[in-house]
């Protein structure tokens, strides 16, 4: 496995690989990674001939009172387990390789899309990851590039971004991959001391129970997010940021749920905000 730091390094190992006739996957990341990136790598290996995996704290996709500086990082293990699981190159930049000082064109979807659910309390962070994934993109050419379901907002943005833009790369989304409790695995559990661990299994009983009630056959939107949240406020150390049922495409509101729409919730427990979701 290559470790490539600049861009020329994985565009000579792509031109390469191109040459050979091999297909290439993408597996953007932010780094200390766990099982839930671990899937998407190992997915990606099984599709694609050669497999890069992106390890980038990209520093635009976050505001500045949001936590870039203390978003955990531990390059050496990300490494290793990039390894294990078959990646052929990881691709760690500088800030300085992926931005120049005077860098200023930024790609940014004009819709509602990226106003609705974590851009409401998050107003520039698609664009950032518009704009890093669009970097990305560009350097890797990959024929197929792989995303968590876990960031639901954030898929249907790419997907959306590839069509507008004619990337003409394929989208494969995986799904979300959760600790034994239920717990939806992320980076930044990381900052968790152990109540407020316990306290965050109320996203995923909340994801249970909406599941239960639309299976059920209950589509009103209101009694499905009233009941998540009056489970999620009975958590003396939760405060929600949003619980919304939204257009699985659109990422638009919707008063009754149908088959393919989104229920994604961000809920601060203590300092940390998490994110779950699931899809009707
Ligand atoms: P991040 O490093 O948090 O930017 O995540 C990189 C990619 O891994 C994104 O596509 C995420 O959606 C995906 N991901 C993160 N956590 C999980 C998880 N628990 N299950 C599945 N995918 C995940």
């Amino acid at each position: 496995m290559t470790v490539a730091t600049k861009i020329s390094e994985v565009r000579s190992a792509i031109k390469q690989w191109k040459a050979d006739g091999l297909t290439v996957g993408l597996v953007p990341t932010m780094g200390y990674l766990h099982e839930g990136h671990g899937s998407l790598i190992s997915t990606a290996v099984k599709q694609c001939d050669r497999v890069v995996v992106s390890v980038f704290v990209n520093p635009t996709q976050f505001a500045p009172n949001e936590d870039l500086e203390a978003y955990p990082r531990d390059f050496e293990r990300d490494k290793a387990l990039c390894e294990k699981l078959g990646a052929d190159l990881v691709f760690h930049p500088e800030v300085s390789e992926m931005y120049t000082e005077d860098a200023s064109t930024y790609v940014e979807i004009l819709s509602d899309m990226p106003k609705q659910l974590c851009g409401k309390t998050r107003p520039i962070h698609f664009r950032g990851v518009c704009t890093v994934v669009s970097k990305l993109f560009n350097i890797v050419q990959p024929d197929k590039a792989f995303f968590g379901e876990k960031d639901a907002q954030q898929l249907a943005i790419i997907r959306k971004m590839v069509i507008d833009m004619s990337y003409g790369i394929e989208i494969v989304g995986c799904p979300i991959i959760r600790e034994a409790d239920g717990l939806a695995k992320s980076s930044r559990n990381t900052y968790l001391n152990a109540e407020e661990r316990r306290a965050a299994l109320c996203l995923s009983k909340a994801v249970k129970l909406g599941r239960e009630l639309t299976a059920g056959g209950e589509t009103s939107s209101e009694i499905i997010l009233s009941q998540m949240k009056a489970l999620i406020e009975s958590e003396p150390l939760a405060r929600i940021d949003y619980v919304e049922a939204v257009d699985g495409i659109t990422m638009n509101p919707v008063e009754q749920v149908k088959s393919g729409d989104l229920i994604a919730m961000a809920v601060y427990i203590g300092k940390t905000r998490l994110i779950d979701n699931f899809t009707v």
